[in-house]
């Protein structure tokens, strides 16, 4: 460190701002490391990302949070994955899901693998991924995602959680960890000759200092835009959804999910995530081909709410990323650092990725900013690999009932990494898709299952008049004994609705 001590302000309350403020306290306990959050009592947090993938399991396990504890504080419930309906019209794919990887894919997937390969080549194999998955079974089934003691193998999972309820309980765990909480609204931000930003100042008088600032402003990104005016690199022309209609329903607790769904509507799709008090509902949805009062309509009509005395809300958001994440003596993390639609749930990875390279990276360079362009390379990399995983659900699904569908599935907006990719599927390329995600290190995020899953999922292969039946000598994977196989695994699964209300009770 170049000094005795290291004040670090952190600006923002919102989900990002506490889990920086719990991990950098935790990883830092030993170090003579100063923590301060602020907040502005005025500006409200976006209130809404209830989903997330296993890494939230590593988030707490970092912080030393038990599920037992934070669960029941943020009605959290299991996720298994993600079920995809009504993208695609091929028969036999009206829906699929995206388990998390699992441990006991190492059995699963080379007979998935094969039959794929086999489909590739034209022959008539299952390939439909929930056949092939145990977490797909589980989430099939309403199973808890906590095998029993005896079973031996490592099934990670997510969390869907209600975000305002998350954001008080990491506060509350952030404040024991000693990091100062400040509820002021920031009117003006002083920065040194430099460049670099000396202090903020509240509106009602008083100044804060600091030697590194992180921006968790949400979409206002008072420090890196506002203030420092880094570049922001849109994507609305990749990805075509601004705006999301909101609503909750009552969640069925005798039939507590495990997933979410994920529907595809007219204009966008619908996340459907169980709380334990409630059931989040969102349309996902593009406001130059619908605008938000039939889009409301259309999620009532879906939601069975037409006539229901309930209240919708929307929120609205311009997708792209920072040019860089960390400039001068400033971070951004969350909202500010960059926002790509949320039909992977992958936000809060990002923000848990982001805050784990910056104090690699930090640490690295002694408390200085020598290796910034190391961490700008891998949070660029990060996004760059979530947009073509997201934009793959725009580009392969077989819906085309509005314009919306038919301009998505033609948008030429796509990367280099993207198309790659699909030839390497659809055969006009010599490389495999896994000689294709490597070239473009494109697989930290969404690795080679994933992306089979989603090909198979939607059904999609290289054309073929007709499917072959196998021939003589040739092996495909014996479909029975599998299901079996994955029946008798997930025996030493719970109901979800049992697990959770043991947490509970
Ligand atoms: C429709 C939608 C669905 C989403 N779904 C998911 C999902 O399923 N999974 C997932 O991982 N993510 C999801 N996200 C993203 C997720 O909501 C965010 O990543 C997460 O909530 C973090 O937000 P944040 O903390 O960056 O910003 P915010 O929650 O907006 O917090 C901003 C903070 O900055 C403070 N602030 C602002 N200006 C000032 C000022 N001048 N002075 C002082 N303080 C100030 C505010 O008071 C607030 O505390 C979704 C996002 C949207 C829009």
């Amino acid at each position: 460190m170049h000094q005795d001590t290291l004040h670090i302000v952190i600006l923002g309350g919102g989900t990002a701002g506490w889990m920086t403020a719990n991990l950098m306290a935790a990883r830092w306990k030993d170090k003579n490391i100063h923590l301060t959050l602020v907040e502005s009592p005025d500006v409200a947090v976006v209130g809404v990302g209830e989903g997330s993938t296993p890494s939230m399991q590593n988030f707490f396990q970092e912080i030393g949070v038990a599920e037992s504890e934070w669960m029941p504080e943020c009605s959290a419930t299991y996720k298994n994955g993600i079920t995809f309906e009504g993208w695609s019209s091929m028969p036999g794919f009206e829906a699929y899901c995206h388990p998390f990887p699992s441990q006991m894919d190492t059995f699963t997937f080379p007979q998935f693998e094969t039959n794929c390969q086999l489909r590739r080549h034209h022959f008539d194999v299952d390939t439909h991924p929930d056949r092939f998955f145990l977490g797909a079974y589980l989430s099939q089934n309403s199973k808890s995602p906590k095998a029993n003691y005896a079973f031996p193998f490592d099934h990670p999972h997510g969390y869907h959680f209600d975000a305002g309820l998350l954001g008080k309980f990491l506060r509350k765990k952030a404040m024991q960890r000693k990091v100062k909480y400040v509820q002021q609204h920031v009117e003006r931000v002083i920065q040194r000759e430099n460049g670099d930003i000396a202090s903020i100042e509240f509106r009602d008088g008083g100044t804060l200092e600091g030697d590194v600032f992180v921006d968790c402003t949400g979409f206002s990104a008072l420090l890196m835009q506002k203030t420092l005016k880094v570049p922001y690199i849109a994507l609305d022309d990749v990805l075509f959804n601004d705006t999301a209609v909101v609503v909750s329903t009552p969640v069925d607790m005798k039939h507590l999910p495990s997933e979410t769904r994920c529907t595809a509507l007219k204009y966008g799709w619908v996340w459907d995530i169980p709380l334990t008090s409630r059931t989040g509902n969102g349309y996902v949805f593009s406001s130059r081909y619908c605008t938000l009062d039939n889009a409301e309509t259309e999620l009532r009509q879906h939601l069975g709410l037409l006539d229901a005395d309930v209240e919708c809300r929307s929120v609205k958001w311009k997708q792209g990323r920072l040019q860089k994440g960390w400039t001068h003596n400033c971070l951004a993390v969350g909202l500010s650092q960059g926002f790509l639609e949320p039909i992977e749930a992958m936000s809060l990875h990002l923000v848990y990725c982001s805050i784990g390279h910056f104090i690699t990276e930090f640490e690295k360079g002694k408390f200085t900013t020598q290796y910034q362009n190391e961490y700008n390379r891998l949070i660029d990399s990060a996004f760059d690999s979530v947009t073509d995983y997201i934009v793959a659900h725009y580009r392969l699904n077989s819906r085309r009932d509005t314009e919306y569908w038919k301009d998505n599935a033609a948008n030429p907006h796509i990367s280099n990494a993207f198309r790659a990719i699909v030839a390497s599927w659809m055969g006009a390329s010599q490389n495999s898709l896994a000689d294709a995600l490597k070239r473009y290190d494109t697989s930290h995020y969404f690795p080679l299952t994933s992306w089979l899953i989603l090909f198979a999922g939607y059904g999609v292969f290289p054309a073929q008049a007709q499917a072959q039946p196998l021939q003589a000598g040739m092996q495909s994977t014996d479909m029975q004994a599998l299901d079996n196989f994955i029946k008798r695994c997930a025996s030493n699964f719970d109901t979800h609705q049992a697990t959770v209300s043991a947490y509970h009770s």
